[in-house]
């Protein structure tokens, strides 16, 4: 018998040929696209064949990847050629009944009325919005224009809360205005790299492509905090294998060991931040022998890293969802942008605090959506950028509150009392993307009314919809995303989208008009990429000089991105390179960092931390990449790594499986016996449905409403192998 037992129902069919499908395609036309899984942004050509893209290749000479594309850009125009794509407008009046197919006329007609009805009877903000990392800059746009300038709900936010909420809270904690300060060619300029919480290798395995490349061209040390021996962490001169839930804890026992050893650049602090007396007197109690118990890094270590980080050069860091997943993410960012500030590594090459988005698009969400705030890095909270949003969009300035609402993470148990009676999801599966998948479901089923758009049906999410709206995915529509070192690019439509499906833009403009609303008056992507222009001119995430023609022409365009004096934007590969930040003083905040132990632990009911992640084959909850074979091959269904030592206690061997329980429920999973993850220690990739979010309990941070995902406690037994795992979507 193989590694994976021949009975389980997933591997039958597409997936019983393990060997990937590699096709020649003749390709008749190229055309120009940016990736539409992770924040890398690597540019990508799409062959097309008589109206069908049959193939990817990497963009050549791209700034970003050169040609270079992970295993799931490659295979990237299999998801547009699925065959679960959605194609029509679904109805039906009850989640017990049968959807029936239905025009986008009774479709967008139904939508309105409910919207309608429920705000009518219950108050504007019965009625959620949940969108995405997903779609296009243009299409956040107008959506935020449609909640905020029409619909005047403050139930309003991105499935983003749940992987980059801490980066942004963070940044606008220490620097006054969210935006990632470096780019990826800080690797060439480092004399130092400080990554936390990333497995770099398999999530964002083109950035890690860029990393090596630099260290092949010149050495410099690469330090890795990670609870898991990732495949990064194996390649580090440094693992820092720290306990889950503690960066805060390390960050300030780093900054202790900087202060006092005299490292610190006081030059830079007195020119350039403020609140120093207070954040150092916090720093006091932070000696490496207070911080290894708790952090389980030893003191010796601690001052080792202090050292080498605070005498190079330039030395960077970076981190993913091992920071912002945590009770402690927005502390844990402000942490690290404490640490650039007080080496003076902010704003020059090889010196940055670099967060490592997630989605494709996330930024741009965080640019222009609105969710948190209004387009342009305005603040709800901000009377005039309120003013000047609502007279520049021609609509009533009473819509807008007078700060944001809740975040993703607190529009669910809003649902559960019982005060939003309605949820538009947009792009995005709460079903499996949720902690406590069993009280999402829970919260969904008590709807009055769902409508689901998605590219894919049938959905997890899409079980409790009364309306399910098809769109038009990646190189279907054009328009742009933004990646994680602030680059705006380019997708161009490519092929046509199936059936009926819509591009996010027209469907929102359809609602729009279905509602009665006028404001939204730039009808296509180019229209409302220059009303873009015109809102964001002087901001700090400017567009004001960037074309379509431009962004392809230069493989996208990093902003503040103004015109220059022949018109054509040049773009800022760095932020604050003078030392001016956006807090009214124009100073970066240095903020103590008290550390209270808030999470659920191990003990003696629950004696493993469960640890939840990714897999470089896999993207989000697998409406993407759940149905390409040559993905599915690699990487078809959940697992549990283990050390082997814990395994021998509970009488688990290799290809066995476990049954995993929380507090919350109960997965039987297959085992993987490694020395990834530490005696004590077990993780769960969290892709799919019927996987770790069974699991997790999603403590929430307090300034990001991030929730926790990598720290909690379960048991492990030894189970049956299931008679099948049936294909999950
Ligand atoms: Fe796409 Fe990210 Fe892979 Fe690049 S690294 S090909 S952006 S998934």
């Amino acid at each position: 018998m193989g590694l994976i037992p021949d009975d389980i129902t997933i591997f039958k069919g597409d997936y019983q040929d393990r060997v990937p499908n590699i096709r020649r395609n003749p390709v008749q036309d190229w055309r120009y696209t940016t990736c539409g899984y992770c924040s890398t942004g690597c540019g990508i050509e799409v062959g097309v064949r008589d109206g069908r893209a049959v193939t990817v290749r990497g963009k050549a000479g791209h700034p970003v990847n050169d040609g270079k594309l992970c295993l799931k850009g490659i295979w990237e125009f299999e998801a547009i050629n699925a065959p679960n794509r959605a194609t029509v407008p679904l109805l039906r009046e009850d989640i017990g009944q049968p959807f029936r197919e239905a025009g986008w006329d009774a479709a967008l007609a139904r939508t309105a009325a409910e919207f309608r009805r429920v705000q009518q009877r219950h108050g504007r903000d019965a009625l959620a919005v949940v969108s995405t990392g997903q779609i296009y800059t243009e299409e956040f746009y107008t959506l935020g224009k449609l909640v905020r300038g029409g619909l005047g709900t403050n139930n309003y936010d991105g499935n983003t809360t749940l992987c980059m909420a801490s980066a942004v809270s963070g940044y606008k904690r220490s620097f006054g205005s969210d935006g990632p300060p470096g780019c990826y060619d800080d690797f060439e300029h480092t004399e130092c790299l400080l990554a936390f919480g990333s497995n770099l290798v398999e999530c964002h395995p083109v950035i890690y492509w860029r990393l090596k490349s630099a260290l092949e061209r010149r050495r410099f040390p690469v330090i890795v905090v990670d609870p898991r021996v990732t495949m990064f962490a194996q390649m580090a001169d440094i693992h820092l294998p720290i306990n889950p839930g503690t960066d805060v804890v390390l960050l300030n026992a780093l900054a202790h060991v900087i202060l006092v050893e005299g490292l610190a650049d006081q030059g830079y602090i007195a020119t350039h931040a403020s609140g120093y007396d207070a954040w150092r007197e916090e720093i006091a109690r932070f000696a490496p022998e207070a911080a290894a118990p708790v952090c389980g890094i030893p003191a010796r270590s601690i001052r080792e890293v202090a050292r080498i980080y605070a005498g190079a050069g330039a030395a960077m860091c970076i981190w993913t969802m091992g920071i912002n997943q945590s009770t402690h993410g927005s502390d844990g960012v402000v942490g690290i942008n404490n640490l650039s500030l007080i080496t003076g590594n902010v704003g020059k090459p090889g010196g940055t605090a670099l967060s490592i988005t997630g989605q494709c698009n996330a930024m741009g969400t965080r640019e222009f959506s609105s969710c948190s705030g209004l387009p342009g890095y305005r603040a709800l909270e901000n009377p005039e950028h309120r003013r000047f949003v609502a007279d520049f969009w021609g609509v009533d300035e009473a819509l807008f509150p007078a700060g944001r609402g809740p975040a993703m993470t607190d529009i669910f148990p809003a649902i559960e009392r019982g005060e939003i009676k309605a949820l538009w999801l947009v792009a995005t599966n709460p079903m499996t993307s949720m902690p406590d998948t069993a009280r999402t479901a829970a919260a969904l089923r008590k709807l009055e009314f769902l409508v689901v758009q998605d590219v894919y049906h049938p959905l997890a999410s899409a079980e409790f919809a009364h309306v399910m709206l098809p769109a038009a995915m990646w190189a279907e529509k054009e328009g742009c995303f933004t990646n994680s070192e602030r680059r705006v690019n380019l997708v161009r439509k490519v092929v046509d989208p199936p059936g009926q499906a819509k591009s996010d833009l027209d469907i929102f403009l359809g609602v729009a008009d279905a509602m009665g609303f006028t404001h939204l008056t730039a009808r296509t992507p180019a229209q409302v990429m220059a009303e873009i222009g015109q809102v964001s001119a002087g901001r700090p995430c400017d567009y004001s000089g960037i074309t379509y023609p431009a962004l392809e022409a230069a493989g996208g365009i990093q902003w503040p991105a103004p015109p220059s004096a022949d018109g054509a934007a040049q773009g800022s590969p760095r932020l604050y390179t003078d030392g001016r930040f956006h807090h009214p003083d124009s100073r970066a905040r240095l903020i103590p960092l008290p550390f209270e132990d808030d999470n659920e632990r191990p003990d003696a009911e629950y004696p493993f931390w469960l640890n939840t992640g990714r897999v470089v084959e896999h993207w989000h909850t697998r409406t993407k990449t759940g149905r390409i074979g040559n993905l599915n091959k690699f990487s078809p269904l959940p697992y549990l790594e283990m050390n082997p030592r814990d395994a021998a206690g509970l009488g688990i061997g290799p290809q066995d499986f476990a049954r995993v329980r929380s507090r919350r429920g109960e997965v039987t999973v297959l085992v993987r016996l490694t020395e990834r993850v530490a005696p004590g220690m077990v993780f769960i990739p969290f892709h799919f449905a019927r996987g770790a979010n069974l699991l997790t309990l999603g403590l929430l941070d307090p300034h990001s409403r991030q929730p926790a995902f990598k720290q909690q406690a379960v048991r492990v037994e030894k189970a049956a192998r299931p008679a099948a795992l049936a294909q999950e979507v």
